[in-house]
């Protein structure tokens, strides 16, 4: 990371994750640690559900902050597993809640699956223990990598990734995810914009890039993210080029995750590169 991203700071935060789903702050405290850091606007967007959000507002409010009601959707396209953004949206709309629903359940199948793959490793119980590290109903690997380090099978949660939950490992449950197309319109239903999250961390070439976000552009989707918390130096600025090229909006969000995940701290971003249209104004929302 350039030295300048260390100093880069952004009041306007638009992707991070409670409780709710892998993060480990409750919202309360999420958005009181994201106040603090001196950040006005953020988003909370944990992975395919809305639980945490009436708390977050609650908190919010008391801070006088602005709350934007987000999750970011777990998503697929020819056999590469992306995230997608949603802000602004409703959760109270049936048709978000019916294609979220859905997720849920394939996440509780596939932990079944992973904790029978760990058992083929002689690592038995892990459904339950991942489910113990969980903070709400959402379980997903990040609590299957803490719970492997908490028994001490692992020294840290990348090193869980890389032996025995990411891509290609023992334990890797191949992802069922919903097709782009199915989340952007749940999202939009909902009254929602749709974003593709971090879009340096997928394994595209540039070509597949183009590719997928012109697809993601013609099925309604809005945006990407042009600056994100852990990118590698120069994205942001490729990033912010496509946008314009493609005529897409830009986000900004840290994913952050809690205090001890490393990486991404809320709030420390560099601004949206000048002439990329901000998701926000998209959304035809202004922030005093
Ligand atoms: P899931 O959605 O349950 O498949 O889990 C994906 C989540 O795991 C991501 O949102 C990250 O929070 C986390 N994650 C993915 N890869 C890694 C890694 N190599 N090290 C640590 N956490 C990771
Ligand atoms: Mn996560
Ligand atoms: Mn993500
Ligand atoms: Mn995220």
């Amino acid at each position: 990371m350039a030295s300048s991203a260390q100093l880069a700071f952004s009041p306007i935060d638009l992707h991070m994750h409670s409780l709710a789903s892998d993060g480990t702050l409750t919202p309360t405290a999420l958005v009181s640690r994201a106040h603090g850091a001196g950040v006005r606007v953020m988003a909370l967007t944990d992975h395919d559900n809305t639980g945490g959000l009436a708390e977050a507002e609650r908190a919010a409010t008391a801070l006088e902050m602005t709350l934007i009601r987000g999750v970011e959707i777990s998503s697929v396209w020819h056999d590469q597993g992306i995230h997608i953004v949603g802000l602004f949206i409703d959760p109270d709309d049936q048709v978000l809640q019916a294609g979220l629903a859905r997720v849920m359940a394939f996440r509780d199948w596939r932990a079944e699956e992973i904790s029978r793959l760990l058992a083929g490793q002689g690592i038995a119980d892990a459904a339950a223990g991942a489910r113990n590290m969980a903070g709400s109903p959402m379980v997903g690997r990040t609590h299957f990598a803490r719970w492997l380090v908490r028994q001490g099978h692992c020294g840290d949660p990348a090193e869980a990734f890389a032996r025995y939950l990411g891509r290609g490992c023992p334990a890797y449950v191949p992802s069922d995810w919903i097709p782009m197309p199915e989340a952007v319109a749940w999202i939009r239903h909902a009254g929602g914009v749709a974003v593709l999250a971090h879009p340096g961390r997928y394994k595209l070439s540039g070509t597949q890039l183009r590719a997928l976000l012109t697809e993601f552009r013609a099925e309604g989707g809005a945006g990407l993210e042009v600056s994100s918390g852990s990118q590698a130096a120069g994205d942001r600025e490729h990033l912010g080029r496509l946008a314009k090229e493609l005529e897409m909006a830009g986000s900004l969000g840290s994913d952050f995750h809690g205090p001890d995940m490393g990486h991404a701290a809320i709030g420390r971003l560099l601004p949206l590169p000048d002439g990329v249209l901000p998701i926000w104004q998209r959304a035809g929302v202004t922030f005093p």
